[in-house]
Formats: structure tokens, C-alpha cells, sequence
């Protein structure tokens, strides 16, 4: 076989067969097919894609690139969550832990934010003392004894993935619908899960930006699972704004705090979205027959602390200190030297906004990181004040911006300015 043959066919439209769907992805990670021949297949890919079988072949490959996690000697239904990547999106730090209170096993292994997104891990290591490099053994007594535990990858998990993702940023291949869904699904896949919840994000801070694409991704990252006997649930989310009010690591576990504590009402579009993942969370793991029957599960959890109680036994699971996990407390995490109000430029009211925008200018305070090798600040971010469609007078703020930096003051007022559009 040769690659430069498989690329040929796939420019031609054809459909690889499995073994030369193996054939490229074992020899792209043993270095014997270059990746200047990748970067012509994935823009191939990318131009005429790849159907559903095609796709589950490429997936399964890439699973069995490296380890493959095996949960299967912990009891119950092991159970997952994945997003595609939003702004505010605090989701995990709230659901886990309910669902994990509601009897879910929780075995989840998260990533770091990069870009204007941001990750699970850099929120939890907000917290003093959390340490979310942990040993296998340690994570599977932690998820048998609590039903919850969250750590960063461990192993080599889908080296295939990491070659190609690094390769689609350069490449203008990364807004592919096949090759998203396969470098999703082979690392869930590989993390051992038996039940995956999906969040498609759409809009103007998500991969996909029509609801249309979310769509598509979301049916054929079902199919995948379907495909290679997992129980695997979808939804498509909003990200037209933030889902959530903080953007930030501490700010994000503080508004995680809240949202256990019962402080955020539930009709806030951050708290329906987590009914709505841990719904089907508690659905795919057996525990609940029906939504309603599971969201009256996640609300009793909610109202008796037991969620909030979980989170604090991850958190002290991990190493961290555990008084943190309180609305009060929590603050001390949150102290900048300065805080700073965005005024709005203009009246009117909030028309749209490039959700995009205003997690790059988390970002360039410090919240998250341009490369992979940058620092974080914990406590630096933003909070909004205002949502799509909320009247707004001159000179109001639009967000509280959490600086310990002023150097980068100016151009995150900017970004914010920018991305809320005033009509
Ligand atoms: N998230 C991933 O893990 N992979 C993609 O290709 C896109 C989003
Ligand atoms: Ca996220």
C-alpha cells in the first residue's frame, strides 16, 4: 500500500476501506508516513469527507493508537461527559458531582483549556493543593469509593490524535466534521467509558457555527458509539454567549460553588444545561427510567448539599483543600489586585455577541493560554453583567474584568467592547 495512492482515492471522493484507513494511521504514528502526506489526506478529508462506516474505522484506529484504558473491574455503568468547547461553560464542575450524588459512576479524564476555551483541569487546580496527575490505581478507588473522580490524561492515550490535532491547527483542517468527531470519540473511547454524554456546542464561540453542522457532528458521534457498543447520548447547545456568567478558573469554580449551593436560579441557561447533560447522564447509566424522573433525582441532590458534598470529597480526593468549596470562602481565590468595569459604548440593547471574542480576552489577562507551554493566572477572568437582548445605557458595565496584570487591560477592554454588539 502506499499513501500517496490513499490520498489520490480520497481526493477522487471514494471511501477508504478499513485496512487502509489502519495502514495510514499506524504508520503516520510510527513516523513512516511523513506529515506533509497527512496534511494532503485530512485536507482531503476535509473537502470530501468521510461516511459514517469510514468513520467509525478511522476512530477505532485511532483508539488503538496508544493505551486503552480498561474500567471494566469497577461496578456499574462507567459514565462520561464530553463538550466541544465553550466560554463559561462550568458544566462538568456542576454535573459530576450532582450525577455522582444521584449514584452515577463519574470516571472522567479532562483536558487543559487552549485558546479562547477553557479546561476542566486548569479550573480544578484553582484550588490549593489539587494535584490532577494521579495514579490509575488511585483514580479507580477513588471513582469505587465515591462514584466520582476527574484527572488529567494518563498514559499514552491516542498518540494518533495528538500528532493530527497538532498538524489540523496549521493545516486549516481543524473544521471537519469526520475528523472532529473521530478525535473526540477515539479519546473518550480509549478513557475507558461505557455510557458518553455529548455537548455539541453551536454558535459564535463553538467549532460548529450552524445548528445545522452541530447537528450533523452530534448524529455521527452518536453513530460511532453506537457503532462500537457504547451508550452514547448527544445534545446541541447554545454558545451565541457564555453559558455561564464567569469566565476564569477560580471565578469559573466559584460560579460552579453557587450553582451547588442553589444560588443560581435554574432557569439560567448554565443550570438548564446541566439538567439537561445530567439528564441523560442518569438516563444512559440506568438510574433514571425518564428525564423527569432524573431531573427530580439531580434537583434533590441540589436542594440537600449533596452535590456540593461531593464536590468537596473530589476535591479532597485530589490533594486540595476542601474549606475552598464554599461560596464564602471561595472569594479569597477570586482577589486581583484590581478590578475594572467595560463600559458600554452606546445604548441600546445587547444585539449579539462574538463569544469567541470574550474568551480570547479572558484569555490575554492571564486566564487561559495562547501555547501550550504559558502560564495560567488562577484568579484573573471576567464576569459579565449583561446577556443577549438586556437593555444596556452608555457607560454601564457590560463585565467586571478581574486584572492582577495592567499591561493587558486596555486590549481585553477592547475585545469585550468589540464582541457585545449594541443595537
Ligand atoms: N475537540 C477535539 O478533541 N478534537 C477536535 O477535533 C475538535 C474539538
Ligand atoms: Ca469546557
Amino acid at each position: 500500500m502506499r499513501m500517496v495512492d490513499l490520498i489520490e482515492k480520497k481526493a477522487a471522493g471514494e471511501a477508504l476501506s478499513s485496512s487502509e484507513i489502519q495502514y495510514m494511521i499506524t504508520g503516520y504514528v510510527n513516523d513512516s508516513i511523513p506529515d506533509y502526506q497527512m496534511a494532503a489526506m485530512m485536507m482531503a478529508i476535509r473537502q470530501r469527507g468521510m461516511d459514517g462506516r469510514e468513520t467509525a474505522d478511522l476512530t477505532l484506529a485511532m483508539m488503538h493508537s496508544g493505551d486503552v484504558m480498561n474500567l471494566d473491574d469497577l461496578p456499574g455503568i462507567k459514565v462520561d461527559k464530553h463538550s466541544t468547547g465553550g466560554v463559561a461553560d462550568t458544566t462538568t464542575l456542576i454535573l459530576a458531582p450532582l450525577t455522582a450524588a444521584c449514584g452515577a459512576m463519574v470516571a472522567k479524564m479532562s483536558g487543559r483549556g487552549l485558546g479562547h476555551t477553557g479546561g476542566t483541569l486548569d479550573k480544578l487546580e484553582s484550588i490549593p493543593g489539587v494535584c490532577v496527575e494521579q495514579p490509575m490505581d488511585y483514580f479507580k478507588k477513588v471513582v469505587r469509593d465515591q462514584g466520582i473522580c476527574v484527572i488529567g490524561q494518563s498514559g499514552n492515550l491516542v498518540p494518533a490524535d495528538k500528532k493530527m490535532y497538532a498538524l489540523r491547527d496549521v493545516t486549516a483542517t481543524v473544521k471537519s466534521i469526520p475528523l472532529i468527531a473521530s478525535s473526540i470519540m477515539s479519546k473518550k473511547l480509549a478513557a475507558g467509558a461505557d455510557a458518553i454524554v455529548l455537548d455539541v456546542k453551536t454558535g459564535s464561540g463553538a467549532f460548529m457555527e450552524t445548528e445545522e453542522e452541530a447537528h450533523a457532528l452530534a448524529d455521527l458521534m452518536t453513530q460511532i458509539g453506537t457503532h462500537l457498543n457504547r451508550k452514547v447520548s448527544a445534545l446541541v447547545t447554545d454558545m451565541n454567549q457564555p453559558l455561564g456568567n464567569a469566565v476564569g478558573n477560580a471565578l469559573e469554580v466559584r460560579e460552579a460553588v453557587l450553582a451547588l449551593s442553589g444560588e443560581i436560579p435554574l432557569t439560567a441557561p448554565l443550570m438548564d444545561v446541566c439538567f439537561r447533560l445530567g439528564s441523560e447522564m442518569l438516563i444512559l447509566s440506568n438510574l433514571a427510567k425518564d428525564r423527569e424522573e432524573a431531573r427530580s433525582m439531580l434537583q434533590s441532590a441540589l436542594n440537600s448539599g449533596a452535590g456540593l458534598k461531593k464536590l468537596r470529597q473530589l476535591i479532597t480526593a485530589l490533594g486540595g483543600d476542601e474549606r475552598y468549596i464554599d461560596p464564602v470562602a471561595i472569594e479569597e481565590l477570586c482577589s486581583t489586585k484590581k478590578q475594572v468595569d467595560v463600559p458600554a459604548i452606546a445604548d441600546g440593547t445587547i444585539a449579539s455577541m462574538d463569544t469567541e471574542k470574550i474568551g480570547t480576552a479572558a484569555q490575554v489577562l492571564g486566564a487561559g493560554r495562547a501555547t501550550k507551554s504559558d502560564i495560567i493566572d488562577p484568579a484573573v477572568g471576567l464576569i459579565m453583567k449583561k446577556r443577549l437582548q438586556d437593555p444596556v445605557v452608555k457607560g454601564e458595565p457590560l463585565a467586571t474584568l478581574y486584572i492582577n496584570d495592567d499591561k493587558n487591560e486596555a486590549a481585553a477592554i477592547r475585545l469585550l467592547q468589540e464582541a457585545m454588539v449594541i443595537q
